[in-house]
């Protein structure tokens, strides 16, 4: 299954302790929020969960294996770790078409994450032209085209409106749904009370709580 655990994990930079002995689970078919103030260490676990940056004690695994140790790391989990860069003269399809052949996976895979993030519309304007919450949105389009069972999104809210947060919420939901898992950062707590079911807050790289959000906002 999708089931993230992190156990134990540490990641020592030179002066800094960016992420400290952390440890929480992350469960399939809910929305997961990993709430923290800038600096807490969020992109640094994230990057450590895909193998991005190597831990400087403990681990996490995807599923039971460790991110290096999937058979198929790019149709087990999409990520996006920061508002997609591509090139700005190339259309938002063409874009999505790059990724699927260097992955390996059919150019129709392109249209169909088009269609499923509602940007359809837009597939053959050029990047330059899309607002930031298009650019959020193609993100995602990318992280999904290997149809992964986990989703994790860095911070993918950043700088949408209020109506693009909740649209933002009921695809989370609607990918949740389907059995996912879906993990997305955030430094705004009204950002997590719309996006997500469950919360994992940290600061200073420690783990400050974990539960639901009605539980844990409940009480805060
Ligand atoms: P967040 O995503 O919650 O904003 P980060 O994981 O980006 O937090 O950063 C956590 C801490 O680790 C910060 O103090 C940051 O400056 C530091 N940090 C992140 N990456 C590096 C790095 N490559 N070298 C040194 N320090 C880093
Ligand atoms: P990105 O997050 O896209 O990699 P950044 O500009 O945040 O870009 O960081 C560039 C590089 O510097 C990354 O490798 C990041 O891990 C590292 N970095 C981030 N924060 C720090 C820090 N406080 N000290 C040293 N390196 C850092």
């Amino acid at each position: 299954d999708g089931q993230i655990v992190v156990s134990g994990l540490t990641k020592q930079y030179k002066n800094v302790r960016a992420v400290d002995d952390l440890s929480f689970t992350v469960e399939p078919g809910r929305v997961t929020g990993f709430l923290g103030p800038n600096g807490a260490g969020k992109t640094t676990t994230l990057r450590m969960v895909l193998n991005l940056v190597t831990p400087t004690a403990g681990a996490a695994t995807i599923g039971g294996r460790r991110y290096a140790d999937l058979h198929d790391p790019l149709r087990t989990v999409g990520a996006i770790l920061e508002a997609s860069a591509a090139h700005k003269g190339r259309t938002g399809r063409n874009h999505l078409r790059v990724i699927c052949a260097a992955a390996g996976l059919p150019d129709s895979r392109a249209d169909e994450v088009l269609e499923l993030v509602g940007l359809a519309p837009a597939g053959s304007r050029k990047f330059k032209g899309y607002s930031l919450g298009m650019r959020q949105r193609l993100g995602i389009a990318a992280a999904m085209l290997g149809d992964p069972r986990v989703l994790i999104l860095d911070e993918p809210a950043n700088g949408l409106d209020p109506e693009g947060i909740r649209w933002m919420r009921d695809l989370l939901r609607r990918l949740a749904g389907e059995g996912r898992t879906v993990l997305v950062s955030s430094h705004l707590l009204s950002e997590m009370q719309l996006l997500a079911d469950d919360v994992v807050i940290i600061a200073a790289g420690r783990l400050v709580r974990q539960g639901t959000v009605d539980d844990v906002m409940g009480s805060m």
